[in-house]
């Protein structure tokens, strides 16, 4: 018997979602299965345990299930990245573009403490888009962007490097083209 099962294996692929043409890379069953929910955690942690981490961001919504379980792991804090219209206090927003049109995230003016240091976390990154209008919050607020880590890369997509040539480290678990 294979003890040890991969943890891209844990990954859901669902072709034409959500529209014809694209495979989405459903992290549920990860989520759901829990040796592969801790072994992600676990390895999004390991780096920066002990690395002074004031706060963990993640973005709506899959980022917060991810966010909340390495906040945790760190011991810090856990600030959310909305879409619009979603956070009571007042916020900075940032519009990013969509392959059609453009969405809309926020988080609270007072997410973090100027000069807090800040681990962004979301689920996938492909074109880096999200990830870009959320450092871009950040920063607005005074945060240290210490990195940004991923589940699942796209690389051909090419956002993990879009966000690299800002300066900004990142770290992915697995690549899915
Ligand atoms: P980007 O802004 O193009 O990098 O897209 C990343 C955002 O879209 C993240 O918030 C992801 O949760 C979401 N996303 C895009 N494609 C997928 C997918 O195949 N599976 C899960 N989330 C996806």
């Amino acid at each position: 018997a294979r003890r040890h099962v991969a943890l891209k294996d844990s990954i859901r692929s669902i072709p034409d979602y959500p529209k014809p043409g694209i495979i989405f890379r459903d992290i549920t069953t990860l989520l759901s299965d829990p040796r592969s929910f801790r072994r992600a955690v676990d390895a999004l942690v390991h780096p920066y345990a002990g690395g002074g981490i004031a706060q963990v961001a993640g973005i709506e919504a899959r980022g917060f299930i991810l966010g909340g379980a390495i906040a945790h792991q760190l011991s810090c804090g856990f600030v959310p990245i909305r879409k619009k219209g979603k956070l009571p206090h007042k916020t900075v927003k940032m519009a990013y573009a969509l392959e059609y049109g453009t969405d809309e995230i926020e988080i609270h003016v007072d997410a973090v403490k100027p000069g807090d240091r800040v681990l962004l976390v979301d689920d996938l990154i492909a074109t880096g888009g999200t990830a870009t209008a959320a450092i871009n919050l950040l920063k607005q607020i005074g945060a240290e962007i210490v990195a940004a880590c991923f589940v699942i890369d796209l690389p051909e997509i090419g956002g993990a490097q879009r966000l690299r040539d800002l300066g900004v480290e990142v770290r992915t678990l697995m690549e899915f083209e």
